[in-house]
């Protein structure tokens, strides 16, 4: 099964959204398997947006994911990185499919309410960089069952 990291943006600590994202996850049969809330500054930020420090709008990135603290999520599950993905909806809110976190909470290319991991790669990279060996854990939920059909698990 995959593992993918989460993150609760400021946009949503300070929106009040947390419990309702966090649910829709839940409810999709995601599985909690970290979680802990914790303040990101500049130099976490350069290594985990590496590919967007050269952007101008980068220092105001810094600024929005630095304002308040964030909540960072390893969620499990059967193809968990894209399944987490495409519930979280494209980048900019306002583009965002309806139905989507983003389409649905945000009016914004920068406010997105929450970041998701984009690759198997990516994954495993970010839950390195955010989580601490036994801050993860493997555990299943007793509705496994009725979650996924078994076969499905091999996927
Ligand atoms: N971002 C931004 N302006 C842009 C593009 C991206 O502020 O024009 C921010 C936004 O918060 C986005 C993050 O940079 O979520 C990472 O960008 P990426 O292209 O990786 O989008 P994501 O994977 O979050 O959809
Ligand atoms: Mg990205």
């Amino acid at each position: 099964m995959e593992q993918t990291l989460v993150i609760f943006k400021p946009s949503s600590v300070q929106r009040g959204l947390v419990g309702e994202v966090l649910a829709r996850f839940e409810r999709k049969g995601l599985v909690i398997a970290g979680m802990k809330m914790m303040q990101l500054d500049e130099a976490i930020l350069r290594e985990h947006y590496a590919h967007l420090t050269d952007r101008p709008f980068f220092p105001i990135l810094v600024e929005s994911m630095t304002a308040t603290p964030v909540i960072v999520m390893c969620l499990r599950g059967v193809q968990a990185i894209s399944v987490v993905r495409s519930l979280t909806g494209a980048t900019n809110g306002r583009q965002a499919a309806p139905g989507t976190i983003r389409g649905d909470f945000s009016m914004s290319n920068q406010e997105n309410i929450v970041h998701a991991s984009a690759s198997a790669e990516d994954a495993e990279v970010e839950l390195r960089r955010f989580f601490k060996p036994g801050e993860i854990f493997d555990y299943d939920l007793v509705g496994m069952r009725f979650i996924n059909e078994p076969s499905e698990l091999e996927l």
